[in-house]
Formats: C-alpha cells, sequence, structure tokens
C-alpha cells in the first residue's frame, strides 16, 4: 500500500509534466482568461483509495487505487483504468486530461478520467484478479455511474476486467447496467468492434496521415514498427499487415523483433494471445533485439503503442521513421516534439491517433442506453466517419494558426470545453 501523503514518488510522474507543458503551450494561443485556464488546467476530483484483498494464500494484502475526473463540462467523464505496478496519481491526472481533451476533439459527449490500481496484474492468480477487480468495483460505486463516469479498460486491464466490474456494480444496484463500463465482452452488452477498435483507429488515422504526408499509399512498400503488443499495438499491427503493409518491427515488455523483410504478425499474435513473451519465440528469420534498438529502427512508419515517455530528447535525434503515429497517450516529451519537428517527422498526436477506443466505447454506452445494438459495419462506418472529420478539424486549426499538429488538436479541444463552460456559465 502508498501512502501518498508521506510518498512525493506516488504523486509525482513525468506523464503530468508533460501534460502540462502541452497545455501551457495550447492555451498561450487561445484567448482565454486566467481564471477559466486554471479551471480547465486543473482535475475535478481526485479520489485516493486504500483496500484489502485476500490472496489465494490466505493473506491479506492491501492495494492503493486512483481514480481522477479531470473535466465534466460536455458530459460523463470517460477513461480507462490501469493495472501497472508503477501506476502513480501524476500519471492518472496526464492521462485524464488528455482523455478530456480527446474526447472534445473527437467530438464525443464526454469529459476526461482515468483510473489506476498499483499492482502487477501478471503477479495474480484469476482468483485474486478477480477478487481485486471486484472490490476496487466496490470501492468505486460512488464514484462511478452511467451517466456520470463511465471506465473503460487501458494497460493491465481488459474486456474480462471490464465484466466483472459491471457484474459488481450491477449486483450492488440489483439490477444490470451494462452502461456502467465499456470494453465488455459482447455477450454482456459490449459492441462489435471494441476489442480492436483503438488498433483500428490507429490504422485509419495512419493511412489519413500517409495520403496527406507522402502524397501517396504504397502498402507493400511501406515499413511499420510496432512498439507494444497488447490491445492496441497487436490489433494495429494485425490489421495493417492483413491491409498489406510490411511490419518489420514489433516488442513487448520483453524486448523488441526485427525481420526487414516482414514479421508474421499472425503468428507473434498466436504467441503473445496465450500469455507468451515475444523474446521467448525462437525463430533464425527475426533478429532479436531491445525496444530502444526498436524505436531507433529504419522504417516509414513509427506506432508507439506501449507507455507515456518512450521518445525524449535522448532517442528523437536517431529516429529514423517519417511518420510517428501515436497508438500510446503520451509517447513523446515535449523536448522530443521539437526535435522531431526541427527533422521534418510529423508526428500524428494521441488524442487524435488513438481515439479509435473511446470512439468505439461511446458506441456501446449508446447502444447499451438504448438495448438496441448495431453490426460492425456500422461501427467502422462510423469510426472512421468520425476519426476523419477530427483530423480536418486539427489539420485546420493547424492552418489556420501556423501550429504544429499536436498544439493544434489540444488547442482545438481545450477552446472547445473553454467555450461549453462559458456558455453553461459559472454556478452559483
Ligand atoms: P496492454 O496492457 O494491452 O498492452 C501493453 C503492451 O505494452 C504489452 O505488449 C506490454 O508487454 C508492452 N509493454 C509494457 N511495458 C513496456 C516497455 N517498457 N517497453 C515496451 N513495451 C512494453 O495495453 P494497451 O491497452 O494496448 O495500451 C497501450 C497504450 O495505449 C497505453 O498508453 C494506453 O493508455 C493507450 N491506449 C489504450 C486504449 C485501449 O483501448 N486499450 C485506448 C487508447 C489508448
Amino acid at each position: 500500500m502508498v501512502d501518498i501523503l508521506m510518498d512525493p514518488a506516488a504523486v509525482a510522474g513525468k506523464a503530468y509534466t508533460t501534460a502540462l507543458a502541452q497545455f501551457d503551450k495550447a492555451v498561450s494561443y487561445l484567448s482565454l482568461s486566467d481564471g477559466l485556464i486554471e479551471f480547465l488546467r486543473f482535475p475535478k476530483r481526485e479520489y485516493i483509495f486504500h483496500f484489502p484483498v485476500k490472496m489465494d494464500n490466505d493473506d491479506i494484502r492491501m492495494f492503493t487505487a486512483f481514480r481522477v475526473h479531470h473535466n465534466i463540462v460536455l458530459g460523463p467523464s470517460k477513461g480507462g483504468i490501469r493495472y501497472s505496478p508503477h501506476v502513480t496519481l501524476g500519471e492518472v491526472r496526464a492521462l485524464a486530461m488528455w482523455m478530456s481533451w480527446k474526447c472534445a476533439l473527437v467530438g464525443l459527449p464526454y469529459g476526461g478520467a482515468k483510473g489506476g490500481v498499483i499492482v502487477d496484474p501478471k503477479q495474480l492468480s484469476l482468483r485474486e484478479n478477480e477478487s481485486l477487480t471486484r472490490r476496487f468495483a466496490s470501492e468505486l460505486v460512488p464514484v462511478i455511474s452511467p451517466h456520470g463516469d463511465i471506465p473503460a479498460p487501458d494497460m493491465g486491464t481488459n474486456s474480462q476486467t471490464m465484466a466483472w466490474m459491471m457484474d459488481t456494480y450491477s449486483m450492488t444496484m440489483g439490477y444490470s447496467v451494462p452502461a456502467i463500463v465499456t470494453g465488455k465482452p459482447l455477450n454482456i452488452g459490449g459492441s462489435q468492434g471494441r476489442e480492436e477498435a483503438t488498433g483500428r483507429g490507429v490504422v485509419i488515422i495512419m493511412e489519413d496521415a500517409m495520403r496527406r504526408t507522402f502524397g501517396y499509399l504504397d502498402k507493400e512498400n511501406t515499413s511499420i514498427v510496432v512498439q507494444g503488443f497488447g490491445n492496441v499495438g497487436a490489433h494495429a499491427a494485425l490489421h495493417a499487415s492483413q491491409l498489406g503493409y510490411k511490419i518489420v518491427g514489433i516488442s513487448d515488455v520483453s524486448g523488441g523483433v526485427y525481420n526487414p523483410n516482414g514479421l508474421n504478425v499472425n503468428q507473434l499474435f498466436n504467441h503473445t494471445q496465450h500469455g507468451g513473451l515475444l523474446h521467448d519465440i525462437v525463430d533464425p528469420d527475426m533478429e532479436l533485439i531491445s525496444n530502444s534498438e526498436l524505436l531507433e529502427l529504419p522504417c516509414d512508419v513509427l506506432i508507439p503503442a506501449a507507455l507515456e515517455g518512450q521518445i525524449t530528447e535522448h532517442n528523437a535525434g536517431n529516429i529514423k521513421a517519417r511518420l510517428i503515429v501515436e497508438g500510446a497517450n503520451g509517447p513523446t516529451t515535449p523536448q522530443a516534439d521539437e526535435i522531431l519537428q526541427s527533422r521534418n517527422i510529423q508526428v500524428i498526436p494521441d488524442v487524435l491517433a488513438n481515439a479509435g477506443g473511446v470512439t468505439v466505447s461511446y458506441f456501446e454506452w449508446v447502444q447499451d442506453l438504448q438495448y438496441f445494438f448495431w453490426d460492425e459495419d456500422e461501427i467502422m462506418r462510423q469510426l472512421r466517419r468520425i476519426l476523419l472529420r477530427a483530423y480536418d478539424r486539427m489539420v485546420g486549426f493547424a492552418e489556420s494558426h501556423d501550429l504544429d499538429l499536436r498544439t493544434a488538436a489540444q488547442a482545438y479541444a481545450i477552446n472547445s470545453v473553454a467555450s461549453a463552460t462559458r456558455t453553461r456559465g459559472f454556478y452559483p
């Protein structure tokens, strides 16, 4: 258990420093009053939970968890729950803030939230994971609701985690409440396409970026490197390879694999789906490399889809990709952004590039509230329409204000939330 008041490291985090630096830069291009800037800069509510879980050996272990509601002006707050031994309140604050801007840019009627539990889920048995999740869900009952705050999966959590949360909330209410979380399995009110939505969205945005940046699409001759082979990275790599792109490098927490002629993504996916790590695969066609080597591989497109703070002032000068599409949240530091810009490497920011997940989460929530479900073609058609419209918005704002894409995306989003705040007025 972590005592937040006694341990400054539990609050700090490079991600929050990055989020604030990006925010300060974006608002400097907007005409907002100091008070409004302060309102938008700080989280609305932050919850810290400490709770016990009975482990398989009958020991009682205490866990610490967070839920941050950054802003709720545009609608209920929305954001995933992360299970990680390294998660801090600062990291959750940053992720909640990015959710506010992502939803506003894409045009979803949501505010931003995020949650985290300090735990390594790989060290838990299935039963311990279920107990932890159900206990955390019961702690969240006063904080979440289908019209107030709607969690979803993030790193270290998945559709099974969401099923346990939905069941725990529903048992407490006495009736089924599918709209309490998104990213659920299909058979309990999940949506077609949600599992792969973030990765599919990354590829939709990547293709549009290639058309705009390179002026053409040449699938067989476009090499892609993906960092992270979880929900986002694996589905982005699988979908891109199905479309005919050459995936030359992929990594997970164990390190990377590289083949300049293209990797067999299906084979890697089948191996890792059952808990295997990439570095356990024995294949003479693949070179084993480190995560830092992976980021600097020769390629056309780099998709960071693992953690924050991966592209920094230390490696931005060595990146060889022409285009970076941010599947992860916050993978590029502000210092790295400047280096990449000076080297003419186009970065498609996280708030657009990985917005496919929250967009299909929105579809799932709407379907759950209406008890009326759509087919996969409809989901993918609407996903493409919404993401490409947001891309146009970002580029329009960038061109009219002469800004880089990240600053434009965030400034557009912050301005939308500011405008709604002004229209609503300040209570009382
Ligand atoms: P996940 O837990 O499914 O997968 C994470 C992957 O990253 C795993 O392959 C893991 O092995 C790898 N990884 C962990 N530490 C690493 C390290 N130090 N170096 C390299 N790889 C490492 O998580 P996810 O849901 O795919 O999320 C990945 C990122 O995408 C996060 O930044 C998350 O916030 C963001 N994101 C996720 C979603 C979603 O729908 N799941 C939506 C938007 C954004």
